[in-house]
């Protein structure tokens, strides 16, 4: 079987890792990305060099019509069997009073606006079965007091999303997953203005450090691959134990 895997926010981070661990298990990779090209681009010359198909695709994940595009786009490698849907933001990390319109606006239009256009596109187009995974975040149940709980809600509306999903596209032979980093060393954190946020928290995490985005891809890989075959609706936490 063919796999082609349309990749959200795959130029950096989590995506890409997930986008390159994902080209060595035998995908073609659609790397979908924001603003980073050459980040993109990065990605998709590594996919070639492991001998797989790959393009990088820009899209604002917020805008159905881009959405559309990045679809359109990706059936060039062939008919599509998987999504992650993972192009995601935070905003400031303060106080819920302190909290902005704007970035409010925005966490919610990215990270679960940009998710079900995306899941949409997919469930419309996978017409022989395929799955997909959400990118949540431990957040949805852990609440992000004092950082972001806005983020925090979003994501649990991730969690519910991947739940009917899960039962809604079951008859037709979609599965629908998802996972729930912890604190995983990528840029997101500079967004948040803390950089060094994965080594602070390092002592409150039960295995005591920060995630690496290549401990994400693996189980996202599992999730889309046949090892999977009866898990649908699960959300997977990857965590360190927080
Ligand atoms: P990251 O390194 O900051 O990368 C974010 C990715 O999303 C980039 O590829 C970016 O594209 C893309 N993106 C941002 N806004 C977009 C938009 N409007 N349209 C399309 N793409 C957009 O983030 P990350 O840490 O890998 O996070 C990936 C996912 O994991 C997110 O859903 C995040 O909420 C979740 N997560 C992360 C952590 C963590 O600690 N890192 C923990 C739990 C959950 P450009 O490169 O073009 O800007």
């Amino acid at each position: 079987m063919t796999f082609v895997t349309i990749v959200t926010g795959g130029s950096r981070g989590i995506g890409a890792a997930t986008a390159r661990r994902l080209a060595a298990g035998g995908h073609d990779v659609a790397v979908a990305y924001h603003r980073e090209h050459t980040a993109a681009q990065a990605v998709v010359a590594d996919i070639h060099r492991l001998g797989r198909r790959a393009i990088a695709v820009a899209a604002d994940t917020t805008n159905p019509d881009q959405v559309q595009h990045l679809f359109d786009t990706a059936a060039d490698l062939g008919s599509l069997t998987g999504l992650v849907n993972n192009a995601g933001i935070t905003s400031p990390i303060g106080p819920f009073t302190d909290l902005r319109f704007d970035d409010l606006r925005r966490v919610v239009d990215v990270n679960l606006i940009g998710y079900v256009l995306c899941a949409q596109q997919a469930a419309r187009r996978m017409t022989d079965g395929g799955a997909i995974v959400n990118v949540s975040s431990a957040a949805a149940t852990l609440g992000a007091p004092n950082e972001y709980i806005h983020y925090a809600a979003v994501k649990a509306a991730t969690d519910a999303l991947t739940i009917g999903l899960a039962k809604e596209l079951a008859p037709r032979g979609i599965r629908v997953n998802a996972i729930a980093p912890g604190i995983i060393r990528t840029d997101i954190h500079a967004l948040s203005g803390e950089p060094d946020r994965p080594d602070r928290a390092a002592g409150r995490i039960p295995v005591g450090r920060a995630g690496e985005p290549d401990e994400v891809a693996g189980a996202i890989a599992f999730l889309l691959g046949p090892d999977s075959s009866y898990t649908t609706g699960a959300v997977l936490r990857i965590a360190g134990g927080l």
